[in-house]
């Protein structure tokens, strides 16, 4: 006969506090592989300390354990978890199934830490509950089950790895005479096939069903009876036992992670949905406002790059900086001298269009359309990309005789026509008739613009029949291919300051602007503004993970007992910490996608019903997908580690 388990002068002393408490002082004993041990003892004598201890849940303080032949003290954590999932079963006093799985799944749970895949592991857990007598209640779930039906799913678990020894803890405790005696005889039942049974009881009844009885008291042995000598030969030399090497992840665990982590989120949607929450609404923020941010910015660069890098925008500057008003006769106007003498005098510039703009009152027949009139030269056609759709262009000399001509935009068109062709046909503009000679080309809105709400007259026009003013607003000056812009900018400058005899200390008057610089002015403010949209969605994904990790946190400390079984089936740290990590991941990756779907179904409604441009890039879906895995990982890592970190027996113990 081997001796499965060998105590030497084993003790156990708690600290709780400064108060040490010795609950077992000095226990020596030896149990042979295939025996039926029965521990009985008053209340708080250590017969659950002592099974703990046996069972791999708990240390000694002192003393020597060796479990077939190996020595206990030299085996770490992942060491001891793997061998009470391959050797040991427990059976508790208070059932500790898991009320989320039914019967079938209960038996199956030990199997996920098990190293190596098993082959008909399901059959394997109908035919044990079939053994219990449980073959008609496999999908029932625990509160479904009667407390001796609960304790026979446990027995049926215990068994599912095949173990060496099996450690009941007043397995009948919480169960009446006749369920109680039910469970005995299973116990019996399998001892007779070779399992060593090792139960812990205060009923001398139920002891009776042991060959042999321990009693403790005061954490000490006081008498160790057997009724006959053992003669059954135990099911498997004990010897082969290993210190086997905890299970490395597979598909098959991978596989079961990820279910038992989207069941656990299952089982409290109410939970899961407001921890999905804010990430939820942080991702689809981030996607919507990316959207937005990207929209604008390929809006401007389009209409830029409409307009050409080679154009200088020249302003009279306001008579006032600041709110304060400039001292008297340092206003600025432009007149078509300057055009005509930039033509002149500057060798670089191409083209030169002067605008004279102002709001007008268009009506053709019962239509009216309030719009803008700008006064301007044939060149427009070119620097604006401007060729009319239909009918033409006015010419120089047109221009030159005030001529009353007009190029109407879409919307205009629209407005006044509705389905009638506008060429030749006569409009009042201000109470002046024009002739429409073309219809422009359509432009769309440039941010809150209608580019194609305008209307087109010679500026000379403008200036004189219109709006009754003898200067213009600004002009454009295109420069030659290839020409330098900084100089030509300067050239203008001087020309138009020296015209009325100003020096270089009035040089604030005359604002000239190219493209370039008005882009890179946009694109800065654009950018500051995506920053802080940006931020805004960072932090409220920082919020929603900081949620989520107070929600992990509740639910670890809910699961102290979930995460003490676990362990006790033989999971070990990393399998506690995998499984919530996936679980804080799966939260994040759900309201992630949700937040995503959200993100672009807004960016959507904002371009229909806003009309405002956004691109939902397949960067900002990767990015807030990559994010929100990243939120579940940190924010997830410390509920996880908490549990991870507890003991086997302090977690089983929590009430
Ligand atoms: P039994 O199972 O025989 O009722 P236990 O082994 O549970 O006894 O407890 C033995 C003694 O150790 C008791 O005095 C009990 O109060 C004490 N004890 C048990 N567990 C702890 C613990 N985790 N911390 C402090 N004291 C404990
Ligand atoms: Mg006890």
């Amino acid at each position: 006969m081997t001796a499965i388990i060998e105590l030497k002068d084993i003790k156990k002393v708690y600290c709780t506090g400064a108060v040490e408490v010795p609950a077992l002082k000095g226990v020596s004993l030896k149990i042979e592989a295939g025996d039926f041990v029965a521990i009985m003892g008053a209340s708080g004598s250590g017969k659950s300390t002592l099974l703990h201890i046996l069972g791999l849940l708990d240390k000694p303080s002192e003393g020597k354990y060796h479990i077939a032949g190996k020595d206990t003290s030299n085996l770490n954590d992942n060491q001891l978890a793997a061998l009470r999932n391959e050797y040991l079963g427990f059976v508790f006093q208070s059932f500790n199934l898991l009320a989320r799985f039914n019967a079938h799944e209960n038996v199956l749970l030990p199997v996920i830490y098990a190293t190596g895949e098993k082959k008909n592991i399901s059959e394997k857990a109908e035919q044990l509950l079939g053994k219990v007598g449980l073959s008609a209640r496999m999908k029932h779930k625990p509160n479904e089950l009667s407390g001796g039906q609960q304790q026979r799913v446990a027995v049926a678990r215990s068994l599912i790895n095949d173990p060496l020894v099996i450690f009941a803890d007043e397995p009948t405790g919480n169960l009446d005479s006749k369920s109680a005696m039910e469970i005995i005889d299973l116990l019996k039942e399998l001892n007779a096939s070779g399992i060593t049974i090792v139960m812990v009881t205060h009923e001398p009844d139920l002891a009776e069903a042991a060959r042999r009885t321990i009693r403790l008291q005061d954490g000490l042995v006081v008498s160790d009876e057997s009724k006959h000598s053992l003669k059954k030969h135990p099911k498997e030399d004990a010897s082969g036992m290993k210190a086997s090497h905890h299970a490395p992840l597979n598909f098959y665990r991978a596989k079961n992670y990820v279910t038992e982590a989207m069941r656990s989120l299952y089982s409290n949607k109410t939970r899961t949905f407001l921890s999905v929450l804010g990430v939820l609404i942080g991702v689809a923020g981030l996607i919507a406002m990316l959207a937005l941010g990207t929209g604008a910015r390929e809006e401007t660069k389009k209409q830029m790059s409409r307009l050409g890098s080679n154009l200088l925008m020249v302003r009279a500057s306001h008579g006032s900086r600041g709110g304060v008003s400039l001292e008297a006769g340092a206003t600025v106007k432009l007149t078509l001298d300057d055009v005509q003498a930039i033509r002149e005098n500057v060798s670089s510039v191409q083209r030169i269009v002067p605008y004279a703009s102002g709001r007008g009152q268009a009506v053709y027949g019962s239509n009216n359309a309030n719009t803008r009139v700008d006064g301007t030269s044939p060149d427009y056609e070119f620097t604006r990309n401007s060729t009319p759709e239909s009918g033409r262009f006015f010419t120089q000399e047109e221009m030159r005789s005030r001529a009353k001509v007009a190029l109407i935009g879409k919307t205009v068109e629209r407005a006044l026509f509705e389905n009638q062709n506008p060429l030749g046909e006569f409009i009042k503009i201000n109470r002046t008739d024009f002739l429409v000679i073309g219809v422009l080309p359509a432009k769309g809105s440039s941010g809150w613009r209608d580019e194609d709400d305008k209307i087109i007259i010679p500026v000379n026009t403008a200036m004189y029949r219109l709006l009754g003013q003898d200067s213009i607003n600004n002009m454009d000056v295109q420069i030659k291919e290839g020409a330098d812009m900084d100089e030509a900018s300067d050239q203008i400058k001087k020309l138009l300051l020296g015209m009325r005899r100003m020096g270089p200390d009035k040089n604030d008057l005359i604002d000239i602007r190219n493209i370039a610089d008005i882009q890179e002015t946009i694109s800065a403010t654009m950018n500051i503004f995506s920053m802080l949209l940006g931020s805004i969605a960072f932090i409220s994904l920082l919020v929603g993970g900081i949620g989520i990790m107070n929600i992990m946190l509740v639910s670890v400390t809910e699961r102290t007992k979930e995460i003490g079984l676990r362990k006790s089936l033989g999971a070990n740290s990393g399998d506690i910490m995998f499984q919530f990590m996936l679980e804080s991941i799966v939260v994040c990756l759900l309201g992630g996608t949700m937040g995503i779907i959200l993100g672009a179904t807004t960016a959507v409604m904002l371009a229909v019903f806003a009309g405002w441009k956004t691109i939902v890039s397949a960067s900002s879906v990767i990015l807030s997908f990559a994010f929100s895995a990243i939120i579940g990982f940190i924010f997830g890592t410390w509920p996880a580690k908490k549990a991870a970190d507890l003991s086997p027996i302090e977690a089983l113990r929590y009430e």
